[in-house]
């Protein structure tokens, strides 16, 4: 069984570290003492994992996708984050994070959200532990996730629009940074599992609930670990929270799956691993999109969760290590997957979360006769708009 060789960083290998302003680290260090001390108290623990069982809906629960198996030629297994309270495994840590903050004595909490899957997820905790909430979301994201904008300000979340830039995640994550340098008594609830040390690891260990059932229920439902895991890789929360329960075990295969957009070769994607090199962006070095100058490259994906430049620490640490494989999977073959899930099993997936699906179907050939589990990261109702409109031959 797994589970001790868990990160708490700064590093992770020659990735991760924190490279933030003065002005943070005081603020970075309040954090990381919190975590290391409030946040490991039984008591902590405890009260956390009463909300995520009876508020939240834990354990979520682990689907035999059988006529997709079928189609596919595999044996195919989802951990249905998707049926967790908001929609989207981002619930599990806006928990963790929020009451972290409310036990260090803050009020108010700072977020970006790129899909508004994690607005909506920290708009949700605000309201439930009676804190303050503002969270900035680009322009663009706005406008093809609406019904996830509506949502934080029926929440009672201050929704901050970002109108520079490529107006989408990455330009989110600076004002929400610029907005914590100028009010450090706030918490920055960060989304992901990137940013400057400690957010990596503690986005992390609140994410590895997902990997800790999964293993304990494929386990119990098919009788065995699976062949490989596969998750989709936007900063790599639900691949690291899915990840780390099966790190240990060498026979299981881990595929992060990145957005692939119109292909690698168009520019036009979000292939961290695929199309860039090591950088620094937003306080971590990691894999990252810049061109010849250090500028950050503009980014596509059809699914906004999944548009940003760069990706999680831990993920870089593992494909150094040749622990995990990055893939891709294009606009077009998550959107097909989309259509899929849709349809045999009745499940809609998230597009983020199609991408992952997406890989297996390319890949089905490779796969076949495998155990196949697919953490299925979130639900695509909030997608329905940027679907129809990629039919209809449209912008999403
Ligand atoms: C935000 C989001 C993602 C991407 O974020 P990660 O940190 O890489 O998990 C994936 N799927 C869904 C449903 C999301 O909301």
């Amino acid at each position: 069984m797994s589970s001790s060789t868990v990160h708490s960083g700064p590093w992770f290998g020659d990735f991760g570290g924190s490279f933030a302003p003065e002005t943070l680290m005081a603020s970075l260090l309040e954090l990381e003492e919190a975590w290391k001390g409030i946040g490991q108290t039984p008591e902590f623990k405890e009260e956390l994992s009463d909300l995520l069982c009876n508020y939240a809906g834990r354990a979520t629960p682990l689907t035999h996708a059988r006529r997709m198996s079928e189609e596919l030629g595999c044996e195919l297994w989802l951990k249905r984050e998707d049926l967790l309270h908001t929609g989207a495994h981002k619930l599990n840590n806006a928990l963790g994070q929020a009451l972290l903050a409310k036990k260090m004595g803050k009020t108010r909490i700072l977020a970006e959200t790129g899909a508004g899957q994690h607005g909506v997820a920290t708009a949700t905790v605000c309201a439930l532990l009676g804190l303050e909430c503002v969270i900035y979301m680009g322009e663009v994201d706005a406008a093809r996730q609406k019904p996830n904008a509506l949502r934080m300000e029926l929440l009672g979340a201050r929704l901050e629009v970002v109108k520079h830039g490529q107006k989408t995640l990455k330009d989110a994550i600076n004002e929400a940074m610029r907005a914590w340098v100028s009010d450090p008594e706030a918490h920055y609830l960060l989304g992901s599992a990137l940013g400057p040390h400690p957010f990596p690891a503690l986005v992390a260990g609140f994410q590895q609930v997902i990997g800790e059932e999964a293993l304990e229920q494929i386990q119990r439902q098919a009788g065995g670990l699976p062949d490989t895991v596969v998750a989709c890789v936007g900063g790599g929360s639900n691949a690291i929270g899915i990840f780390r329960a099966f790190v240990q075990e060498d026979a299981v295969e881990l595929i992060g799956v990145e957005a692939g957009g119109e292909g690698i070769e168009t520019g036009n994607h979000a292939a961290r691993f695929s199309g860039g090199e090591p950088g620094i962006l937003h306080g971590c070095r990691t894999w990252l999109l810049q061109d010849e100058g250090g500028q950050i490259l503009p980014t596509h994906s059809v699914s906004a969760g999944l548009d940003y430049p760069a990706v999680g620490p831990e993920h870089a640490e593992l494909q150094a290590l040749n622990r995990a494989r990055y893939a891709w999977c294009t606009d077009r073959e998550a959107l097909e997957a989309f259509d899929t899930l849709s349809r045999l099993e009745g499940i809609i997936p998230a597009l983020e979360s199609s991408h992952a699906l997406g890989w297996v179907r390319s890949h089905r050939d490779s796969l076949s006769g495998k155990r196949v589990l697919v953490n299925l990261s979130g639900r695509g109702d909030k997608d329905l708009a940027s679907v129809f409109a990629q039919r209809d031959g449209g912008e999403t």
